[in-house]
């Protein structure tokens, strides 16, 4: 018997696991992947680490959870700066002056912000109501068609008109030449990969792996006083009210006989046609842009498909719009009433959650479940 038994290895449930032990619960980790680390998992190919189920780049303003995730492992001195392709053509990311100088000429920050203004008027949006609008009231029509528009459709599948705005207020849009893409005082990847920083988090503490706790779970529920579940919340209830929305990513990965292939971690493919949203190039997210990595003869390449969600593939992205939203909610009325669950994380929670929040979002349950 367990106090805790925790479904899922990713960030959630290592963080809930190591303040349970701490706390002197006793625990048991089971996930359904043979490896650790849900999401953030990164593994070793030619001396590169490869996140393999999408790229990860840790960010956060909150020194709290800067503090915490730090004790587990050193993080470099990555800061993300994606370039978007658009046809051949490159442009800075995020949004700023950069971008503004090479899609309009623009030289300072006031044409920069008249050009954003006066495409914002001729669209003659006031009020943004979806993420169309949102983008060309933020950055005007031009950046919106060449930046923005094919990149969400492919990542999303759904036109932009019918997806939520707070999607692209992820992006910052900035009138300084800054192409850091993330307001966050903290940024980094960790030191040896994220697998690592995990196996941290859950060392001295019991973990099986290829273990599906949907398949068995009476026989898991048995096992422990409380459960910490981490997987899709829909799953869970056997989707009996329907199946939520995600969206999924396919990822072809190659090894090249080549020290360097595209000079960047994350290039975005930003056109409708490319059929990959981005490929990333994992080894600069290690050695940064200093000569010391360029000796290393190989690079390995992730190119990334998106795709509607169905049942047997990876849930990645919720997409939470209105109608998920209030599936999700029935879901979690139902959720509330399973008295010895509880639910966390991306997919327990149905939220679009960076690391950095799934970390607090853990860190405050602990605090409630653990006083
Ligand atoms: N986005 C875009 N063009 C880009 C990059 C991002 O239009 O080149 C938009 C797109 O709608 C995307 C959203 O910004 O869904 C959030 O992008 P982010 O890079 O934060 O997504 P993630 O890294 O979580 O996949």
């Amino acid at each position: 018997m367990y106090d805790y038994l925790i479904v899922g290895a990713g960030l959630y449930g290592a963080v809930f696991a190591h303040e349970a032990k701490k706390a002197g619960k006793s625990v048991l980790v089971i996930d359904k992947r043979p490896n650790i680390a849900g999401n953030v998992y990164t593994e070793k190919v030619e001396g590169i680490n490869v996140h393999k189920y999408g790229a990860h780049i840790f960010h956060t303003n909150n020194k709290k959870v800067w503090n915490y995730i730090t004790q587990f492992a050193e993080f470099n001195r990555f800061t993300n700066s994606p370039v978007a392709n658009y046809h051949g053509e490159l442009y800075s990311l995020p949004f700023n002056m950069y971008t503004f100088n090479k899609m309009w000429g623009v030289v300072t920050p006031e044409e920069a912000a008249a050009k954003i203004e006066e495409q914002r008027k001729t669209a003659g949006i006031t009020e943004p109501k979806n993420l169309e609008e949102q983008a060309i009231s933020l950055v005007g029509t031009d950046i919106y068609e060449k930046l923005i528009k094919g990149y969400t459709e492919k990542q999303w599948g759904r036109p932009c008109t019918e997806l939520p705005s707070f999607i692209i207020k992820r992006l910052p849009v900035r009138l300084t030449f800054d192409n850091n893409y993330f307001n966050a005082l903290y940024q980094g990847i960790p030191v040896g990969g994220y697998t690592k920083m995990v196996a941290n988090l859950l060392d001295g503490i019991e973990v099986r792996l290829n273990e599906d706790y949907l398949a068995k779970k009476a026989e898991y529920d048995a096992m422990a006083d409380k459960v910490i579940y981490t997987g899709a919340i829909d799953a869970y209830f056997g989707y009996k009210l329907g199946t939520l929305e995600y969206r999924s990513v396919r990822f072809e990965n190659e090894t090249l006989d080549k020290p360097n292939f595209q000079g960047n971690a994350a290039v975005n493919y930003t056109d409708v046609e490319t059929p990959w949203t981005r490929i990333i190039e994992h080894k600069w997210f290690e050695f940064g842009k200093d000569e010391e990595g360029n000796d290393l003869p190989k690079t390995v390449i992730s190119r990334e498909y998106s795709s509607e969600w169905k049942p047997g593939d990876e849930p990645y992205y919720p997409v939470n719009d209105e109608k998920n939203g209030q599936l999700y909610a029935q879901y979690k009325e139902l959720a509330e009433k399973e008295l010895k669950v509880i639910f966390g994380g991306r997919l327990g929670e149905y939220k679009y959650y960076d690391m950095d929040a799934v970390i607090a979002s853990a860190l405050d349950m602990c605090e409630k479940e653990l006083a």
